[in-house]
């Protein structure tokens, strides 16, 4: 049930006053509505847009349209204009997008007003690149602290982020404001990873480790599998070496 919200008018710095967007940021229980009501097909197009216009932000562009974020994205206009209405912003039928602005609101939308820590479970060569690739990022989203049972990893600084050893994690949780979590640890430790990390009241995991995992129905997981993905390309693209060869 709706039972309260906020409304955010912004307005433009030009001469009629105009509201250029309204952010509906929905507080306290509704937080929780709000991100129902947006598809996880949704979600990931959201982070490509605002992928695409940190891109244009780097490239000094102020404006752009629905159709340039389309081409980007390999979508339609209509796909894009649809997406960023569904967080509350408008843009200019002249001028399109602000780009900073439109930034500003995706942002808010998928990290929340603020800052929420990431951490990573498992040091290794993988978790290593996962947080040189992170944390080089102009991003919000960083890893703020990561956890390893090696005790010649623990208490070192790694890649710019502090290791400590799994024990602390529920701790560290609480004092670093972690939403979400990184398993990049082998395969036979994941789900006692993932146990712990759920015990914890963390509600996101990011899953590297090529297992499934199983977790209570409100932790979203999101599984990703270089193997599979890199065997399934290779399938296609054999696939597509035979059809040329036919031809
Ligand atoms: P390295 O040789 O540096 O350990 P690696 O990538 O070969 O790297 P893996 O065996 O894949 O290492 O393990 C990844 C990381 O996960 C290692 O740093 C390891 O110490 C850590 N690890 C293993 N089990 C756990 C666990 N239960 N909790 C936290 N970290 C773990």
């Amino acid at each position: 049930m709706l039972t309260s919200f906020t409304i955010v008018c912004k307005y433009s710095s030009e001469k009629n006053n105009s509201v250029t967007n309204i952010t509906i940021i929905y507080v306290d229980k509704i937080t929780k509505v709000n991100v129902l009501l947006v598809s996880e097909k949704t979600i990931e197009r959201l982070c490509l847009y605002r992928r695409f216009l940190r891109e244009l932000r780097v490239q000094r562009t102020t404006y752009a349209y629905s159709h340039q974020l389309a081409k980007m994205a390999g979508l339609t206009a209509a796909q894009v204009r649809r997406d960023i209405m569904a967080i509350g912003y408008y843009g200019s039928p002249v001028r399109g997008y602000e780009v900073e602005k439109l930034l500003e609101s995706i942002s808010d939308f998928l990290d929340g007003p603020d800052s929420l820590g990431v951490a990573l479970i498992g040091v290794g060569n993988l978790g290593r690149s996962i947080l040189a690739y992170l944390n080089r990022r102009n991003s919000r989203l960083n890893v703020t602290a990561a956890f390893d049972t090696n005790p010649e990893k623990i208490h070192r600084v790694i890649v710019s982020c502090h290791c400590f050893p799994l024990e602390d994690y529920p701790r560290v949780v609480r004092e670093k404001n972690i939403h979400s979590t990184i398993i990049a640890v082998p395969a036979d430790q994941a789900q006692p990873v993932a146990d712990l990390i759920v015990k914890s009241g963390v509600k996101g995991i990011l899953n590297f480790a090529p297992v499934h995992l199983s977790v209570p129905e409100e932790v979203f997981v999101e599984n990703i599998d270089m193997a599979i993905a890199l065997e399934k390309v290779t399938y296609f693209a054999q696939q597509d070496n035979k059809a040329r060869a036919e031809r």
